[in-house]
């Protein structure tokens, strides 16, 4: 990595004095810092840049902050990308697709950033500070006593003469660069979501721009970027409020004109904490294995934060390009509900085509199912019948598997039988007749027969059904009985049947 070393070498800033214009065309990035997976709230504001730029016919960049990370970063970028795209977030321009202001990637800007470094230190807008994190620490610990104001530093190097600092660079001291705040101004922006928002200067302290080993603080490196890609809207979370004065300074000393912000509000767990781990799933990727379907998501995240009418929730994704808008992004936090996500899956599971259903759903199940080739055609019997109910696919695809494998009757099953052994007994040997005597076994002529059960037997068909269940499906839950029957087959049933009178 490159290091200013020495000042004679630094290479004079190549970036023009005159103002860089503020760009016209909607432009807007994702930034993540590829930490881990994608979380729910990064996923949110990727959408939602996403929807700005397909709405306002703009461009999407995918942008990695990846200057201060160094663990598991490939495998990250990849999950980060994979969920974005699983979402269909596409970006126009990014690390993989390349684009006119590249590259996509922090770490491979670092002589980018070094530059814009230099040219703030000629400017007389940073300086050099060479105070060691020891002397900084002992600073802070001497300011404890000092209750009214609270820290900030104080700008010891800032005084150093220029023969010091030269003599300090020469003598490859380690140095940080920081930025020399303009004192007693006010730092006044309007955000869409949080409105006018005002700052004193003396409350921000010198903060740093490059740390001693290079690499630029997150605040210098995003504006440097955000300045350079010419991004014309900046959405992000909520988090970032308090980073945005500090730079806009940066704006302003590079003498460039400001995007617009807008900062999304929060997402808080149903108890009202900020949303984590412990709430539960939180990363694109735990839903999908889950199988939620991208749609619902979509929906679902649209929903955190902004509304169009404060009542309508069902919004297909050409719905959102239409009707989004940052102006009716709402400032209170929004609360993650699972239960409605639930929901809004189980809707997208029944708008959702059958062969792709049929299709996701057999990519779940174990390989030897398909050991006849006839998957797909027991699976098209088989979703009408769980369809309905449908909230995951996840789920969908675990409670089929008596329709494939032999079932076991728990003790507590057969002990629910045996309470009422006579009538068990009773249904079980009708039905093995009923079945056995069907000419063509389909569905009107198995309801025929079964229900014939109630005269023969004198129960009612709700707890001649509730028997069935038990010996056919080996549960007191099932889908619906007759028809589980038939795409069973004569012969599974007749089995089934057997074998739980024998248990009983
Ligand atoms: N890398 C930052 C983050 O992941 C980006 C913040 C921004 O959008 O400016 O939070």
């Amino acid at each position: 990595m490159e290091k200013i070393n020495n000042l004679e070498n630094i290479p004079k800033s190549n970036f023009p004095d005159s103002k860089i214009t503020g760009p016209q065309a909607v432009r807007v990035r994702f930034a993540p810092s590829p930490t881990g997976f994608l979380h729910i709230g990064s996923a949110r504001t990727a959408f939602f840049n996403w929807l700005f730029a397909k709405k306002n016919r703009g461009k999407f960049i995918l942008r990695i902050e990846d200057t201060d990370i160094t663990r598991h970063i490939e495998k990250s970028v990849k999950m980060i990308m994979d969920s974005l795209k699983w979402l269909s977030i596409f970006w126009d321009e990014g690390p993989d697709l390349g684009g006119n202001f590249g590259p996509y990637r922090q770490s491979q800007r670092k002589d980018i950033y070094i530059q814009y470094v230099n040219k703030l230190i000629n400017e007389g807008k940073a300086y050099y500070c060479f105070c060691s994190p020891e002397k900084l620490k002992e600073k802070i610990n001497k300011h404890k006593e000092n209750k009214d104001r609270a820290y900030k530093y104080d700008r010891e190097c800032f005084y150093l003469d220029e023969k010091k600092v030269k003599e300090n660079v020469n003598k490859k001291e380690p140095f940080t660069v920081r930025f020399l705040v303009p004192h007693s101004q006010k730092i006044s922006f309007i955000d869409t979501v949080y409105g006018s928002i005002e700052v004193r200067t003396d409350s921000i302290e010198d903060f740093i721009l490059l740390r001693s080993n290079g690499i630029p603080t997150y605040n210098f490196s995003a504006v440097v970027d955000d300045i350079l890609m010419e991004i014309s809207h900046v959405i992000r979370g909520e988090d970032h409020l308090s980073n945005t004065p500090k730079q806009i300074l940066i704006y302003d000393a590079l003498g460039c004109n400001l995007p617009e912000f807008t900062h999304l509000p929060m997402i808080l767990g149903p108890d009202g904490e900020k949303l984590s781990k412990r709430h539960g799933a939180i990363s694109i990727e735990a839903y999908r294995d889950e199988g939620f379907l991208p749609e619902a998501i979509q929906n679902y995240l649209a929903l955190m934060g902004w509304s169009y009418d404060e009542k309508t929730t069902i919004f297909h994704l050409r719905d959102l390009i239409n009707k989004f808008g940052i102006d009716r992004i709402n400032k209170k936090p929004s609360r993650f509900d699972y239960d409605k996500l639930l929901w809004l899956n189980g809707y997208y599971l029944r708008l959702a085509p059958e062969e792709k259903l049929v299709d996701l759903i057999s990519k779940r199940l174990p390989r030897d199912y398909n050991k006849d080739g006839n998957l797909h055609n027991y699976l098209e019997k088989i979703l009408p019948l769980i369809r309905k109910r449908m909230k995951t696919l996840k789920e969908a695809s675990e409670k089929i598997h008596p329709f494939f494998n032999e079932i076991t009757y728990s003790k507590d099953l057969i002990k629910l039988a045996r309470d009422d052994e006579k009538n068990s007994i009773a249904v079980i040997e009708n039905a093995l007749k009923m079945l056995s005597n069907i000419e063509c076994f389909e569905i009107k002529n198995i309801e025929n027969a079964l229900r014939q059960i109630t005269e023969t037997t004198g129960l009612d068909f709700k707890k001649i059904a509730g028997i069935l269940r038990l010996a056919i499906w080996g549960d007191s839950v099932s889908p619906p009985i007759f028809e589980t029957i038939e795409v069973l087959g004569r012969k599974k049933a007749i089995k089934r049947l057997k074998k739980f009178k024998d248990k009983l």
